[in-house]
């Protein structure tokens, strides 16, 4: 599938050097361009999903849940994939720190069937742009770089664990 123009448009105007990729250093990127804090949150996902972004309402932070029991290589992906989401300007759920708080503390479930129900009349639109934008960082990773750095640090995401504790969640 040839990914259209706008979508290699957004890569070139990320303006982003591969060779230094790291999930972690590629988040932080996207975090100084959008003005933005980026949080990867590994989640125990609904069953059927394997990631999802939501945005904050209140302050300007961006919430990217993926899935915990999953390989790490298709945890890249799905970063990468919810990550092209945002960089796309699709429509997505807006949550409150206070929501994942509660998630984490009482187990309430964050809105992940709204935020499905949110992009269904263009679902396929949005999913298939996504995953374009997707292929084309994970074409480029591999091109600029050694395939090793696709799953480089992501166990031990020293950045996630400071904003986990920055919010008060552990
Ligand atoms: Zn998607």
């Amino acid at each position: 599938m040839e990914p259209n123009p706008q979508v290699r448009n957004i890569l070139t105007d990320l303006n982003y050097d591969f060779r230094a990729f790291t999930i972690e250093h590629f988040a932080n990127w996207i975090e100084t361009i959008k003005g933005r804090k980026i949080l990867l949150i590994p989640w125990q996902m609904p069953s059927g999903l394997f990631g999802a972004w939501m945005s904050d309402g209140e302050i300007p932070q961006e919430y990217f849940f993926f899935r915990k029991n999953a390989e790490r290589l298709l945890q890249i992906h799905i970063q990468l994939h919810e990550l092209s989401h945002y960089l796309c300007d699709h429509p997505t759920k807006k949550i409150t720190k206070k929501q994942i708080e509660e998630a984490l503390e009482k187990g309430i479930a964050l809105p992940f069937d709204e935020m499905v129900k949110l992009r269904s009349a263009d679902k396929s639109a949005y999913e298939c742009e996504a995953e374009s934008l997707a292929s084309l960082i994970q074409e480029q990773i591999i091109r600029n770089s050694q395939i090793e750095q696709l799953t480089r640090g992501i166990s031990s995401d020293k950045k996630v664990a400071d904003s986990l504790k920055n919010l008060g969640l552990i």
